[in-house]
């Protein structure tokens, strides 16, 4: 039988969308890899060729790619990827501050922050393109999240130790209306700044958030085609309705 879905997609691509994964191995936990996925499969069905990049420590940067993301990770992980962060270090600030997308999910987000204090005191030096600073605690911050954000309401799981603090004027991702949230005090989640995305939402949180994934693809398909994006209709109804699920379930509504 056709499928619907497939025969939406033209012929013909509308221009190659290179999706950078940082660290695939080391920091994609909690079904993070289901970001990639997610993205890879809605630029095909945008219409769009996707070229996907799993960059391991050590390898050449790519930094000819369009997207990049990053997952969360134990902090083993994310001690393991410092080094490289910090020798490409120049050339993600610069892909960042010319808008590049890119969406860092809880371990990564901690690490495009200032730094991240281990729970025993070992400093990790962080990027610095979120102006975000975490210190690991005793307490796990464990559980479904709701927020509110520019692409609405946006619903994940979230499993840190780790808690973030914004510096003045660092525009949130969103706004808790469930959850702990960067600290579980502030009623912020994530961070934003340009294009750069922070957030500790796992889930993963792209095929619960279609909106948000497209929001990341459009940017990216302008900036790999040098024309404004251009969408095709996905038939998104099941996420919607399974956020949707989740958003009355923990605001406490029938449903
Ligand atoms: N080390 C971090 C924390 O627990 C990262 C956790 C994660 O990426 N899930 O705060």
């Amino acid at each position: 039988m056709a499928d619907a879905l497939f025969d939406a997609v033209p012929a013909t691509s509308k221009g190659t969308i290179r999706l950078v994964h940082l660290y695939p191995k080391e920091m994609s936990i909690y079904g993070d890899l289901g970001n990639t996925r997610c993205l890879q499969k809605r630029i095909e069905w945008h219409g769009y060729t996707a070229e996907v990049i799993r960059h391991a420590p050590g390898n050449p940067f790519p930094e000819a790619g369009h997207l990049f993301i990053g997952g969360g990770g134990q902090d083993s992980g994310q001690a393991r990827v410092v080094a490289d962060l910090e020798r490409n270090a120049d050339t993600l600030r610069s892909l960042a501050a010319a808008g590049t997308p890119m969406l860092m999910i809880c371990g990564m987000y901690q690490l495009f922050g200032n730094a991240f204090v281990t729970v025993e005191g070992k400093a990790l030096p962080g990027l610095g393109i979120l102006d975000v600073t975490t210190q690991g605690g005793a307490k796990r911050m464990i559980g479904p999240v709701v927020l509110d954000t520019v692409v609405g309401k946006v619903v994940g799981y979230e499993n840190h130790s780790g808690a973030t603090t914004l510096a003045a004027g660092q525009e949130p991702f969103g706004r808790v209306v469930r959850g702990y949230g960067n600290n579980g005090e502030d009623g912020t989640e994530g961070a934003r700044t340009g294009n750069v995305i922070g957030s500790y939402l796992h889930g993963p949180i792209l095929p619960a958030n279609p909106a948000l994934a497209d929001l990341l693809i459009g940017l990216a398909a302008a900036r790999a085609t040098g024309r404004p994006f251009e969408p095709e209709t996905i038939a998104d109804a099941v996420a919607d309705e399974a956020r949707n699920r989740q958003v009355r379930r923990l605001l406490g509504s029938a449903g």
